[in-house]
């Protein structure tokens, strides 16, 4: 895994690119559009096989992975924003 980040890191600094890692607790499990975290409220979480889903909180409906993916984007663009905000107050 860290063999594939360096290579990763590698490719991105050749194309003037970023890459961020994010923690990624709760990616699938939450609401890309009102936060709700499934499996708390007596919600059940998704399981593997739980490919589309209804938010119980807000009714939206989420394919699994793209909500994810809108989550780890999100995560990764509010960590890059805090990055830059350290940098400039050095
Ligand atoms: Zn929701």
């Amino acid at each position: 895994w860290r063999s594939f980040l360096q290579k990763l890191d590698y490719k991105a600094n050749l194309y003037n690119r970023t890459v961020i890692s994010v923690n990624p607790k709760n990616t699938t499990q939450t609401c890309y559009a009102c936060g709700f975290i499934m499996g708390i409220n007596g919600t059940d979480k998704l399981n593997l096989k739980d490919r589309e889903w209804t938010c119980p909180n807000c009714h939206e409906h989420h394919i699994r992975d793209w909500n994810a993916a809108k989550n780890i984007l999100a995560k990764g663009l509010d960590k890059l924003e805090k990055l830059k905000n350290l940098a400039k107050a050095k």
